[in-house]
């Protein structure tokens, strides 16, 4: 008698066998056709007997680290066929926990390999089986390339029943399969090479942890090549050679194995699929966003139609698709928190946006990490290597990614999914207590770390991030590694009190900067109004440390914006976040347009440990990584040479960034101004020069101490389109910065900008300023650009004095909270003196510092 069935499933992997269950517990009568053992690719074949060796291989590492821990063993050695046989137990325990779920749960279990047969038919062992619906949950298979003697190599479903292990092994792709094998095979002693076409292996997680990850595999001998394609695999001397050829120039390597894993492809032989009305694309079965097929009543899911081919994403879409089926829901799979997991040593995983990628999308983001080496828990376990990493959006903090290689980062990743999925905040997770010692206190640290308010490691700096109540924090949390003591709590509520509201956000970007877009019409007023602000706080933030520096509080020289207000933030703000800010000693102005929070920049103009570099750059460098302001570097045009180096590096990973390398007229005199136009211009780097010409080079104006007094022509010489803009006007500055920009980063073809505008101060604080005419300078009074914006705002009925007056007020107030910050923030510890070398990232990245594990 033909059976017939609501659902039939055909595949009984971890897509198939969960949508059979949950169509039953709907009331379906559901069946499962496997051709193979339930569970599929993941329990037979990839999860969980990977998983069971990579235990072996943990267990093994550690036993022979006993010692460290006071457990003492002669001898520890491995027997590969016991964690063969252990392997085995796993997958058929499983196996049978399958069979008997679905046997529990009224699913039919049919066995045979299943064809489509016509509308509602599916033919297995030529019985024909008759369904309502059908799901495809055929899976997938190991992927084959044309590679001359492929056949020598060895997959991952062979590799899993090898009975020795090779004292040798190449593992060509750099994937996640072959990263797993790599790592579990150099654990157990095998001299492990990974041959990886593209420039970075597992190239969908952040450079950062790869490198963590790749560091580790170095220190167990293994080797990777990356940018190298293989060329052939022969036979030689009783064993095998890879050959690859790298940069032009051919390499080998001899293995005793050789592990092909280049990926998997979409399996559907046998089906009869296209035959069914079913349409494939490249092998995969394409399926409408409700999981439909081209065909009535067929339905497909997990790795069969591509995407994300992982077992849980498999699951969940089988989960969809029924309750698609049943009517009863309508699912449309929401992708942006699927997390993925890598069973490598250390582990990775990682969830939502990468920080590179949320800048792609043109998203703020803020970033927080926290290094295992400061978590108690993983110092317990003694597995310190790694770290969290948070990205998160910068006005709302809510949390877009999360990124962790280090112990159990793949547990780990649990509750970043659900902060990812459900939309939660940086705030909302730090204000989650978390058990001590866990390892999930190092994710709630870097939700802290992101807002500036980390606990167990010294904050970069104070982020803009909202200011939490101070009642919501515990005053003096207990220490995850208990050591703080009286003096430091007290020094964390003066932190907490310190993040007191500052309003000074970079203004809301439009879409796009267009004349239409900085017209003076009520539409564009929140955005106009916003420049104005931040332009007026560039100028009192100025004129206030101005005033600290005659009270001593600055040292060193300080160099002002005072009057090139439009021209900072005209120049500035048209930037996206992922384009980098070269520039020089007059950069307080600067680093607040390009949204670093001004009490930093006084901190760190104080000298204090809450100040941009930590207090470490003095009054005249500014520094800031995230925000990718360059301003480290002070010596006049010398960070011109910097820029064309951040030309040639975006240049060279193919991103289309652009380098703004801001200088004064002074700069325009010196050698390596015209040597770095001329190399930005020969080598087509994505530069865009802009030179603040404020008329006086120190005290000596243009005139006198250039041959060519219209700047822009000096870089006419080299060959680039140069234009002059008024650089005492807002609106102008910024639509013809944008439009040079903007070419710069589609043909990336270096442009020059000179922006003609006028100091209202001298050179320095400490310039009497005795060179420049009253009449002069009372000519270009009138031409304050602040003055000048406000009067185009009250024209158009934008905004009045009243408003203005405000401003000012609470402006005032503003900066005054800012030096009173700076003020009583405390100075860099002596003991410190080595923190925060590279970028700031020293003292959080161990991994960076090479140290010990
Ligand atoms: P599959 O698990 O491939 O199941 C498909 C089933 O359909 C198979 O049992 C097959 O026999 C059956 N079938 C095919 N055609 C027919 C037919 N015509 N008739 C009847 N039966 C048929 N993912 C993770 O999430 N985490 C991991 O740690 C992980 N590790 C992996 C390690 C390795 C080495 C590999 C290879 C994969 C790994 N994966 C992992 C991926 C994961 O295994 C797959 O994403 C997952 O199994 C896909 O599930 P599926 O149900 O779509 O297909």
């Amino acid at each position: 008698m033909t059976q017939s069935f609501d659902i039939v499933v055909i595949g009984g992997g971890p897509g198939g066998y969960v949508a059979a269950l949950r169509a039953a517990q709907l009331g379906a009568k559901a069946a499962v056709i496997e051709r193979d053992r339930v569970g599929g690719t993941c329990l037979v074949r990839g999860c969980i007997p990977t998983k069971a060796l990579l235990q072996s291989a943990e267990l093994y590492t550690l036993a022979k680290a006993g010692a460290q821990f006071g457990v003492v063993s002669p001898q520890v050695g491995l027997d590969w066929s016991a964690a063969l046989d252990r392997k085995a137990g796993v997958v058929d325990k499983l196996v049978k926990g399958v069979e008997g779920l679905l046997k529990a749960g009224g699913v039919s279990l049919i066995r045979g390999t299943a064809r489509l047969a016509g509308s509602g038919t599916v033919e297995v062992s030529g019985e024909r089986i008759q369904a309502k619906d059908i799901v495809i949950a055929t899976g997938s298979a190991v992927a084959r390339i044309p590679l001359k003697g492929a056949e020598l190599a060895i997959d991952s479903d062979q590799i899993l029943e090898l009975k020795e292990i090779p004292g040798r092994l190449a593992v060509i792709g750099g994937g996640v399969v072959g990263m797993e094998f790599a790592a579990m095979f150099a654990a157990l002693g095998t001299k492990v090479t990974v041959i990886e076409m593209l420039p970075q292996v597992l190239p969908m997680v952040d450079a950062d942890l790869v490198a963590v990850y790749t560091k580790h595999l170095a220190s167990l001998g293994g080797a990777v090549h990356t940018n190298a394609k293989v060329e052939e695999v022969v036979k030689r001397g009783g064993g095998l050679q890879v050959r690859f050829s790298s940069g032009g120039e051919g390499g080998s390597i001899e293995a005793e194995q050789v592990l092909l894993a280049v990926g998997r492809v979409p399996y559907t032989q046998g089906l009869d699929a296209e035959a069914a009305g079913v349409k494939l694309e490249r092998g995969r079965v394409v399926v409408d966003e409700h999981l439909h097929t081209t065909a009535e009543g067929i339905w497909a899911i997990g790795d069969v139609i591509g995407g994300i081919m992982l077992a849980h994403v498999a699951s969940y879409e089988g989960v969809c698709a029924v309750e698609n089926i049943t009517g009863h829901s309508d699912r449309i799979p929401d992708y942006h928190a699927a997390p993925n997991c890598i069973y490598t040593d250390p582990e990775i995983a990682h969830v939502g946006l990468g920080e590179k990628e949320a800048k792609e999308k043109g998203l703020e983001v803020k970033v927080g990490r926290f290094p295992f080496a400061a978590s108690a828990r993983a110092l317990t376990l003694g597995q310190s290597e790694g770290f969290v990493k948070v990205v998160a959006d910068a006005s709302s903090g809510r949390l877009l990614g999360a990124h962790i290689i280090g112990p159990r980062a793949t547990d780990l990743i649990a509750e970043a999914t659900l902060a990812v999925q459900n939309g939660l905040t940086l705030e909302q997770i730090d204000l989650t207590i978390h058990a001590h010692p866990t390892l999930p206190e190092s994710l709630m640290e870097a939700a802290l770390a992101a807002q500036g308010r980390a606990i167990h490691i010294t904050n970069r700096r104070v982020a803009t991030a909202t200011p939490v109540p101070v009642a919501a924090v515990p005053a003096a949390a207990p220490a995850a590694s208990g050591e703080v003591n009286g003096q430091t709590a007290k020094a964390q509520n003066r932190e907490q009190q310190m993040t007191a509201p500052v309003k000074s956000k970079a203004p809301p970007l439009p879409a796009a900067i267009t004349p239409k877009a900085l017209e003076l019409t009520k539409q564009n007023r929140d955005f106009l109004l916003r420049l104005h602000r931040q332009m007026q706080l560039i100028r009192r933030f100025e004129e206030r440390a101005q005033e600290q520096y005659t009270k001593a509080k600055i040292g060193g020289y300080c160099h002002l914006n005072i009057g090139e207000e439009a021209t900072v933030v005209g120049g500035i703000v048209p930037l996206k976040p992922n384009d980098y800010i070269f520039t020089s000693y007059r950069e307080h102005g600067h680093a607040i347009a390009r949204g670093i929070d001004p009490k930093a920049v006084m901190a760190e103009l104080f000298g204090k440990e809450t100040g941009t570099s930590h207090g470490r750059g003095g009054s005249m460098h500014m520094f800031d990584a995230d925000l990718r302001f360059m301003g480290g570097y002070g010596i006049v045009g010398g960070h011109l040479p910097l820029a064309v180096g951040g030309g040639w590096a975006i240049k060279y990973k193919k991103q289309k960034d652009v380098v703004f390398c801001m200088f004064g007229d002074g700069a325009t005199n010196i050698g390596a101004f015209h040597e770095s136009l001329n190399m930005s211009k020969i080598f087509k780097l994505p530069v865009v020069w802009f030179c603040v010409n404020n008329r006086y080079g120190m005290g000596t104006p243009v005139e006198d101490a250039s041959a060519v007094a219209d700047i822009y022509k000096k870089a006419c010489a080299y060959d680039m389109e140069s234009i002059q803009v008024d650089g005492m006007n807002l609106r102008e500055v910024m639509l013809k910065t944008t439009e040079i920009v903007e070419k710069t980063r589609s043909d990336s073809e270096p442009r020059f900008i000179e922006a003609l505008c006028y100091r209202f101060k001298g050179h320095s604080v400490v310039d009497p300023d005795k060179y420049r005419s009253a009449e002069d300078k009372e000519k270009f009074r009138k031409a304050d650009p602040i003055v000048a914006f406000e009067h185009e705002l009250e024209k158009s009925g934008l905004a009045d004095e009243e408003y203005f007056k405000k401003v000012r007020q609470e402006i005032d107030a503003e900066v005054q909270e800012i030096i009173r910050f700076a003020d009583e923030s405390p100075d860099p510890k002596p003991e410190d003196l080595y923190k925060y070398v590279y970028a700031g990232e020293w003292e959080n990245q161990p991994e960076l510092r090479g140290d010990p594990l």
